[in-house]
């Protein structure tokens, strides 16, 4: 078996990676690291959770070694789709390069560009930044990258689904064609082939087996049933959510619950917290602040179950994970191998769980033909269903909001007093937490502002070929930095749409039970629902409040 000290390794370096604990190089490390210290160009085929951070950094740092870096020239750049990806890589960076002198700059959306330009001017030897935010910096004319010796774009094909690739392929070309290039991605779409084919000369292939077809540490169930109504469907979903939480006890650890849609993470977390639950969302909307603490949360195990969208948790490093479950099946089955990645990591057991309804067998096929085999079935633990929609929610009803009170009877039912007694003691907590959320705006505002944002995006991903959460990786924001920030992970969504037709807008609602029959109708018409008309004036708003937007607006 190889070992670090076969890898011509610069000597700090290796010194760095034996107090991190690292004993012998993981797979892809050792494929890499000769052919790259060979100053090869490295193919990657690998995903997050083998080491491929370090199969790159290690080799970059050995090969920087002692030069000095010029004002306003990197050395070398790292691209990452996401702040965090970034972050990551920035940390491995200092860990790693620890007994070295080599400078390096995190270029990121939500951190000042003058801080960033002050580290710039002085001159760096690593660069690690995001697509769209490294050519704010070019474009303002603070940064050449004609001094680049080697360049690495990790996670490609994460980059091809958030529309990245013109962006790539704009930074390759203000790049020398001599610099040295380390290129990785979990899939090799065509699209990554073609720009393999383009910007990489004589590379050297490395490929690492996927982790949902080998790994035997992740036991995976199914977890299918037939919705009592269309639109019980979320409700129970989450009963069955929280019935499969508790049967797995104290072996569930930690989990990372994911969610297709950003909207549902929070109303998920916001669901789970109501039911007693100690769960967070993390999403592209959410500040840079926040996601961090939350992150930070979940690892140190002061957050126990983290409620994500695809996109926020991509690549994050967390290393034990006990569960995962998928509340919804991805619509992407490429997602599947990715998420259920996340636990049943180096050695320890895990258990991935994916709750299904029929309409998400479409999914279930492409995600059994990716990974070649059935994800075994399982069962919906018992009395999961019964009473499922949440008590939480029936409690605010019976207190007597002045929203609630005008439902009648047709639309939720009577409930026996007793158990919406106890629900309200549960229910309390959580209300001054969801009284910030967005969704508390009036409900008349809403049909706009989500034609808006959609309008907007949609303007951003033609006009700069880019289409994702980015996190203020948007050079020309006139709306300034947060609004943008907060309207990318839409906005990949729709550009998956574009290239797949699958996600239309309608999903959405469909998802809640509202109607859709096809007819085009803007704003909202020439109907002026009832709720329109009242007063906004209480602020019980519940853990369910969005999925309560989406049943009234059907029904109204
Ligand atoms: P990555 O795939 O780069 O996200 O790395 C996944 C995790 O593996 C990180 O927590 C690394 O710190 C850890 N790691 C990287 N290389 C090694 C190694 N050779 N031995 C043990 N752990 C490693």
């Amino acid at each position: 078996m190889t070992k670090f000290s076969d890898l011509a390794l610069d000597p700090r370096v290796l010194k760095a990676v034996a107090e991190a604990g690292y004993e012998t190089p993981t797979p892809i490390q050792a494929q890499a690291i000769p052919h790259a210290l060979a100053g090869k160009d490295v193919l990657g085929i690998a995903q997050t959770g083998t080491g491929k951070t370090a199969s790159f950094t290690l080799p970059m740092i050995t090969l920087l070694g002692q030069g000095r870096a010029k004002a306003r020239m990197p050395r070398s750049l790292v691209l990452a789709p996401t702040r965090e990806l970034a972050a990551q890589v920035a940390e491995n960076f200092d860990v790693y390069a620890k007994y070295t002198k080599l400078t390096k700059a995190l270029l990121i959306g939500g951190v000042s560009f003058g801080e960033q330009d002050k580290l710039i001017d002085r001159g760096v030897d690593v660069l690690i930044a995001t697509p769209g935010r490294l050519l704010d910096h070019h474009e303002r004319g603070k940064l050449l990258l004609t001094g680049v010796q080697i360049m690495v774009v990790d996670e490609a094909d994460r980059m091809l689904d958030m529309g990245f690739i013109p962006d790539i392929e704009r930074i390759f070309s203000l790049t020398p064609f001599t610099r040295q290039t380390f290129f990785y991605s979990a899939t090799m779409a065509p699209e990554i082939e073609r720009i393999t084919n383009t910007f990489l000369s004589g590379a050297v292939k490395v490929e690492v087996a996927r982790q949902a077809t080998t790994s035997t540490t992740i036991e995976q169930k199914l977890i299918q049933f037939t919705p009592s109504r269309k639109d019980k469907s979320f409700a129970e979903k989450r009963a069955v959510l929280r019935a499969l939480i508790k049967a797995e006890g104290e072996s569930c650890t930690n989990a990372i619950i994911f969610c297709n849609r950003k909207m549902d993470v929070d109303v998920v977390s916001k669901s789970l917290k109501a039911h007693g639950f100690n769960a967070s969302p993390i999403h592209g909307d959410l500040d840079q602040s926040v996601r961090t603490k939350t992150l930070d949360g979940f690892r140190d195990g002061s957050v126990h179950l983290l409620v994500a969208s695809d996109v926020a948790a991509r690549g994050l490093d967390i290393p034990a994970v006990s569960h995962v479950f998928n509340f919804d099946a991805p619509s992407h089955p490429e997602d599947y191998v990715h998420r259920i990645g996340r636990t049943g990591r180096a050695g320890r057991l895990g258990k991935a769980y994916t709750i299904a309804v029929p309409s998400d067998e479409k999914y279930l096929t492409a995600i059994e033909a990716l990974v070649k085999q059935p994800i075994p079935r399982g069962e919906v633990p018992a009395g999961a269903l019964e009473g499922a929609s949440d008590q939480p929610e029936r409690a605010r009803e019976e207190r007597g909001s002045s929203r609630s009170r005008s439902r009648g009877p047709r639309e939720r039912g009577a409930k026996p007093v007793e158990a919406v007694v106890a629900a309200a003691v549960v229910a309390a907590p959580v209300v001054a937490a969801v009284e910030a959320a967005p969704e508390q705006q009036p409900r008349a505002e809403r049909p706009r502002r989500e034609d808006e944002r959609r309008h907007e995006s949609r303007g951003e991903h033609r006009s700069e070929g880019r289409s994702s959460e980015g996190r203020g990786e948007h050079r020309h924001d006139h709306r300034g930095e947060g609004r943008s920030d907060s309207n990318r992970e839409n906005t990949r969504t729709e550009g998956r749409s574009d290239q797949r037709g699958e996600y239309r807008r309608d999903d959405r609602r469909d998802h809640r039970g509202s109607r859709d029959n096809g007819e085009r109708v803007v704003g909202m018409g020439d109907h002026v629902p009832d709720f329109i008309l009242r007063s906004f004036a209480i602020s019980t708003v519940t853990a369910d409040e969005p999925e309560e937007l989406a049943a009234t607006g059907s029904e109204g």
